[in-house]
This record gives structure tokens, sequence and C-alpha cells, in this order.
């Protein structure tokens, strides 16, 4: 069975797309999504040589190799033109490996048009890369799994226009407010008052002076955000 992170992933992505999932260790996305019937066709990358063999591996297992094409490349490299890729899911990693793959396979985005992510951390970064890059985002979603957040971000191409809380919390994660995303905010702050605390210990030096302002101007804005 699917975790229930990747089984959000899953479930954005379009009937009879073609998917590269970068990343992806046990090719278990990619194998759900033909298994489901969503997608007929697609490439798993892997640039760790153990993980690539699982995925390998998984493939054969589940009678999927002539529907997915498992390659030990790094990020976008796993990507030919002759695959006529249209979405690509990268999952599981920080927000700014995730940028650094795209930002360093540009060429393989071509024939894209959805990008499906799920970053572990940092999610800002890659709202901060779509709004300079001409991606929009189409949707957002958050989750908690044994205990952990998570956050999907939906792209297509096109412009939009973020706030600065938006950036940081997402436009459509801030609209819907969810439990979850509440919780996580929640937390944040609670760690950015407990930085502040014991750097008010500290030596004001200029450095120390900058990161307080930052944490108070952090707090504040998402203190606001939730309340609104
Ligand atoms: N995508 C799966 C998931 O979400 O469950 C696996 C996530 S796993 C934590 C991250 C995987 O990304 C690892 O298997 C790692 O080898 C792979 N990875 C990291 N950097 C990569 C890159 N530049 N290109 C391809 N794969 C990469």
């Amino acid at each position: 069975k699917l975790s229930k992170r990747l089984e959000m992933v899953a479930s954005f992505v379009p009937t009879g797309a073609v998917v590269a999932d970068i990343g992806s260790d046990h090719a278990y996305l990619p194998c759900y999504l033909i298994h489901k019937g969503i997608i007929n066709k697609a490439i798993a990358g892997e640039v760790v040589k153990g993980p690539y063999d699982s995925a390998v591996r998984q493939v054969r297992a589940e009678n999927l190799s002539d529907k997915i094409t498992v390659r030990l490349a790094d990020g976008l490299a796993a990507v030919q033109e002759s695959d006529h890729v249209d979405t690509i899911t990268i999952a599981g990693m920080g927000g700014p490996l995730i940028v650094s793959i795209l930002e360093n396979g540009k060429g393989a985005l071509k024939s894209v048009t959805r990008l499906i992510l799920q970053p572990n951390i940092h999610a800002k970064v890659i709202r901060e890369w779509a709004l300079e890059k001409g991606w929009a985002i189409l949707d957002e979603e958050i989750l908690d799994e044994d205990g952990k957040i998570y956050e999907v971000l939906v792209l297509q191409r096109g412009n939009m226009t973020l706030t600065e809380e938006e950036v940081l919390l997402g436009k459509f994660l801030l609209a819907k407010k969810s439990d979850v995303f509440i919780e996580k905010w929640k937390k944040e702050i609670e760690n950015w008052e407990r930085v502040l605390n014991s750097i008010e210990k500290a030596e004001p030096s200029p450095e120390i002076i900058a990161k307080r302002e930052e944490l108070h101007h952090l707090i504040s804005l998402v203190k606001e955000a939730l309340k609104a």
C-alpha cells in the first residue's frame, strides 16, 4: 500500500500523463499510477545505485518493465526528449534540492506542463523559484503522516503574484487553513520564540540584532496570517 503522502502526490497526476518520477527510490509511485490505470507510461529516475536497484527490482516484480523505464541519472538527466514527458513528480526531498534539480535540468522541462512537488521542508524556496521562472501554483495540500507534516505543490505554466506571507505559507494552504496547517505554523512560531529567547541573552552583535529582527518579523507575519 502506498503512503498517504505519495497517494496525495498521485492524486494530482492527470489521467494519461507521461510521468517522470525523479528520486523514485523503490518506484512505488509510478507502479501505483500504472496499477490504478491513471497512466500508462513512466520514467523512474534515481541518482544512487542502491535505490536505483530497488526501483529496477520493484518494476520487474510488478511486471511493469514494458511501461516503466528506470534510469540511473542525476535529476532531470533521466528524461529524454523522445519520452515526451509532460508531468514531473519529485517527492521526499528538501525544497532546495528539488529546486536545484529543476534548475539543472531546464532543457528537460520543455515538454512539461505540470510539476507535482512534495518538499519535506522549505516549500518556500519552491514558490520563490516558481514565481521567478513562470510557473503558477494550481493547488497545494498539506498532510500529516506518522507525526510528520508534508506539503504538496502542484505547478503549471503561467504567472502568479504572491504576497510575502503567501510565499512562506502557501496561498492555497492559507486559504484552506486546515488543522494540520495551523498545527505546523503554531509549532514554527514556538520554535522561533524559543530561538528568540535564547538569543536575547547573547551579546548583541550586528548578526544577532538582524536575526532577532528577522524572527520578530516572521512571528508577527505568521501570527497575523493565522488570525485573519
Ligand atoms: N520519492 C520517494 C518518496 O517520496 O518516497 C523517495 C524519496 S527518498 C527520501 C529521496 C530519493 O531521491 C533518494 O532515493 C535519493 O537517492 C534520490 N535523489 C536525491 N537527489 C537526486 C538527484 N539529483 N537525482 C535523482 N535522484 C535523487
